[in-house]
């Protein structure tokens, strides 16, 4: 009997890091991928370890050796005098979650599955070919696919959607279009700066988390400390962008410098030494009713957009790739097998969801509000507050 063969929309983190799991369990993987050229782009990514434990399994982590960077420390600084507020160690990160905490540029990580796929027999990727639907029948599904102006089909034992936020896959599956996310009003701001250009505190290796009012800031170095990478996350009032604005839409530095000309000089400077910002809206999605049906299944951004405020947009992509090649290892019945596959995953992605949007509510508070959970952060201590994501970070061990 011939392998299974499973159907992937979507080469991303979460498609890639899929497609590597599925092959490890014993499937052939044909990966589709809408982009004609898999460019690596994007800015930071903060891979925590309940992600890095999955692609140390895939040999991935140590194709990022050289990129990646081993934060000493989460420091959280309040706006107006860049006092710290909490010092989080992570010195005994790799101990105390049973795998290390990795600072990495998402375009290194998506390059390293980018290796490790082309290095698997199992795996095709074919680029610039996108799904357009599917039908899912007892026997197979066949998937409806569109190089240009060609119209094309393929067949397989399961489609798996990772197909990002906007997804069609899961607009097909579930109903409600390929667009229902909806912009948060707010907005991620950003760069890359070149170490040379920013004060000696900004590449001390830890990630820093500033907050203010209506508005926060992360920053930490990447790449062996030769750039810094800034995040600035600003509460807006404008409308929705349009969906083709992702990723590309310039940002004015004078407007940036306007919304944070009341902050500590150590955060302005930095934020002025930038000299290319891009704007990315934010999205999210109330949890979906459901991530499968027959033998189709949602992953990654498809399954559960996230704002970036616990940083696991990729960390929960990668989760799921890990718990879908579990769960098809472990039964022949392809649709039962993926049913396992969202009862093993949903809960943990809906709670991250939510915690998500907490959390960004909290960053942004003003007055009375910010002073006591600048006093409640002062209280607790790093070391009580690390211990707060415990749920997050540990390993599960199978
Ligand atoms: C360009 C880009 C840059 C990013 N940079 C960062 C970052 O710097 N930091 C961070 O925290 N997060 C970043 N993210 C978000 C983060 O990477 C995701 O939360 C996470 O990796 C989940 O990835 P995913 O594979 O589920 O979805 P995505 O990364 O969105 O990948 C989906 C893939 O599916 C393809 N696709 C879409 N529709 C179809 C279709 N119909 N058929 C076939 N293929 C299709 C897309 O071209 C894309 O390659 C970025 C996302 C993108 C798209």
């Amino acid at each position: 009997m011939s392998e299974p063969h499973a159907l992937i929309a979507g080469a991303g983190i979460g498609g890639l890091s899929a497609a590597l799991c599925l092959a490890r369990a014993g499937w052939r993987v044909s990966i589709f991928e809408s982009a004609a050229v898999l460019e690596e782009v994007g800015a930071g990514l903060q891979l925590s370890p309940n992600a890095s434990a999955i692609l140390q399994k895939l040999n991935v982590i140590e194709r990022l050796r050289g990129f990646s960077l081993t934060p000493k420390s989460i420091r959280v600084r309040r706006a107006r005098d860049g006092a710290t507020l909490s010092l989080m160690p992570l010195a005994d990160a790799e101990r105390r979650w049973g795998a290390p905490y990795l600072l990495i540029h998402r375009a290194d990580l998506q390059r390293a599955l980018l290796q490790a796929v082309a290095e698997e027999d199992a795996i095709r990727i074919h680029a610039g070919v996108a799904v357009a639907g599917f039908a899912s029948g007892s026997d197979g599904v066949v998937a409806a696919l569109r190089q240009g102006l060609l119209r094309l089909e393929a067949s397989g034992d399961c489609l798996i959607g990772a197909d990002g936020a906007r997804s069609l896959v899961r607009a097909k599956l579930l109903g409600g279009g390929a667009d229902s996310a909806s912009f948060i009003k707010r907005t991620a701001w950003r760069a890359l700066i070149d170490a040379n250009r920013v004060a000696p505190e900004a590449l001390r290796p830890e990630s820093c988390l500033w907050l203010g009012r209506e508005a926060h800031l992360v920053h930490y170095p990447l790449r062996g400390g030769a750039v810094v990478n800034v995040v600035a996350v600003l509460d807006e009032s404008e409308a929705a962008p349009r969906p083709e604005e992702d990723w590309s839409r310039l940002g004015d530095p004078a407007v940036l410098a306007a919304r944070f000309s009341s902050w500590h000089k150590a955060a302005r400077s930095l934020l002025a030494a930038a000299q290319d910002w891009r704007k990315w809206p934010l999205i999210d999605r109330d949890p979906l009713p459901g991530w499968t049906a027959g033998r189709v299944a949602l992953l990654g951004d498809a399954a559960h957009p996230m704002p970036p405020f616990l940083g696991q947009g990729a960390a929960q992509a990668i989760e799921d790739a890990a718990a879908l090649g579990e769960a098809l290892q472990a039964t022949s019945d392809v649709p039962q097998g993926l049913a396992a596959y969202a009862a093993a995953r949903r809960e943990r992605a809906d709670r991250v969801q939510r915690e998500s949007r907490a959390q960004g509510r909290i960053y942004h508070l003003s007055g009375p509000a910010a002073f006591a959970r600048d006093a409640a952060l002062r209280a607790l201590g790093g070391e009580r507050l690390l211990a707060r994501y415990d749920w997050l970070y540990r390993v599960r061990r199978n």
